[in-house]
């Protein structure tokens, strides 16, 4: 199929005890895209994507990437196929240097045979090239967000997860985020990034999906979601 998507979420669902945090999710990604989610603390924007990674297994629904079925398959598997995540929280190795951090990332990924040239210019575009040597522990927290993205990247995905990377940056700092994913993104990565702040899903001005108690609750450009009621008052007008 010539339009195939790249990404197709069917039905997804995932309760926690009572709580479905992800309440039959039908999502479509095309390649290329870059794709905001939006949505309230506890809307399952977290849980979603750790059914995307593998890391939660769904109760039901299917995950098909570059059309073949990888709902039941783990994790690293999942990166192999090109499908990689940065987490909420960051996880780097904090003793190790950054260089060894990604070193890793890339054995995890899909080798360290070639020159990864998007890799080389993540880190140039986010300043890190000079930080090679330092333990990864000592960087800055803006540091060490923008060093998970780059391991996201050293696996060479396809279909990148960003799970709030703005958390804890300078206004300066997410700024530069979203000009680095803009630009991630125009070379054709595609990207889906969970975000809390406004500002910052304003300056990405792509198409955006909002969930809401584990359901998508409206879908569409930003100015339609920003000028939609109902949005606003779950979302919008409660900050
Ligand atoms: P978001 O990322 O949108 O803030 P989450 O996906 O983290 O939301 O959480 C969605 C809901 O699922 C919340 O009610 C949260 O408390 C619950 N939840 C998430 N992960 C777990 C877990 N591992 N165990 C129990 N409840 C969870
Ligand atoms: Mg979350």
């Amino acid at each position: 199929m010539v339009n195939q998507a790249l990404l197709q979420v069917k039905d997804l669902t995932k309760s926690f005890g009572g709580v479905r945090a992800v309440d039959h999710v039908n999502l479509a990604l095309a390649h290329g895209e870059l794709r905001c989610l939006i949505g309230p603390n506890g809307a399952g924007k977290s849980t979603l994507f750790s059914l995307l990674s593998g890391l939660q297994k769904p109760d039901a629904g299917q995950i098909i990437f570059k059309g073949k079925d990888i709902t039941s398959l783990p994790p690293f598997r999942r990166v192999q196929k090109g499908l990689c995540q940065k987490f909420q929280t960051t996880r780097v190795y904090r003793g190790l240097t950054m260089a060894q951090n990604l070193f890793i990332a890339r054995r995890v990924g899909r080798g360290i045979e070639n020159r990864n040239h998007r890799l080389d210019w993540a880190l140039k575009t986010l300043g890190l090239e000079a930080q090679a040597e330092r333990p990864a522990g000592e960087l800055p927290h803006s540091h060490q967000q923008w060093l998970e993205i780059c391991m996201a990247l050293a696996t060479e995905p396809e279909l990148l997860l960003l799970d709030e990377p703005t958390a804890g940056m300078t206004p300066e700092e997410a700024a530069l985020t979203a000009q680095f994913v803009i630009g991630l993104n125009s070379q054709g990565m595609t990207v889906i990034i969970v975000e809390h702040d406004m500002a910052f899903v304003r300056q990405i001005a792509r198409f955006v999906t909002v969930l809401h108690y584990g359901s998508i609750f409206a879908e569409g450009p930003l100015a339609e979601i920003e000028s939609n009621q109902d949005v606003r008052r779950i979302y919008l007008g409660e900050r």
